[in-house]
């Protein structure tokens, strides 16, 4: 098993939530439980940005769940902005460079379920109005 890339705890999470790294989602990627959907999909984007595809996995609902994710394609993720939080939904937008050093805006409604106690990532979709274009 591939260990994911150390972060510092004392620098600002990849999620961009303005606190620390051991402050936000550090300890969600060491085990704790996210206590709101919003909390689990800004550690997932986290865990994108820093290549800890087992963590992805993890906190993946088994009936949506890819087989295997491999997050070293050079895809670069450069922000995460939270626009609405709402029972299971979230709704985000995140900046992505491609591997073809294409900037990219992914615009997702994720929903999330809760089982055992442990919210998990089900499946996302284009919000309505906005969908996913380029920049
Ligand atoms: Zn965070």
């Amino acid at each position: 098993m591939r260990m994911a890339l150390a972060y510092p705890p004392f620098k600002s999470c990849p999620c961009g939530s303005g606190r620390s790294y051991g402050h936000c989602c550090g300890p969600l990627h060491a085990g704790a439980p996210a206590t709101t959907p919003e909390a689990l999909m800004r550690s997932r984007y986290a865990a994108y940005a820093l290549g800890n595809a087992a963590y992805v996995l993890q906190t993946w609902h088994p009936d949506t769940r890819p087989g295997t994710l491999d997050l070293r394609d050079g895809t670069r993720y450069l922000g995460l902005r939270v626009r609405r939080a709402e029972g299971r939904r979230v709704e985000f937008a995140a900046q992505l460079r491609l591997p073809d050093g294409e900037r990219y805006t992914l615009r997702e409604n994720s929903e999330f379920v809760q089982v055992d106690g442990r919210w998990l990532y089900l499946d996302g979709q284009s919000p309505a109005g906005g969908d996913s274009d380029p920049v």
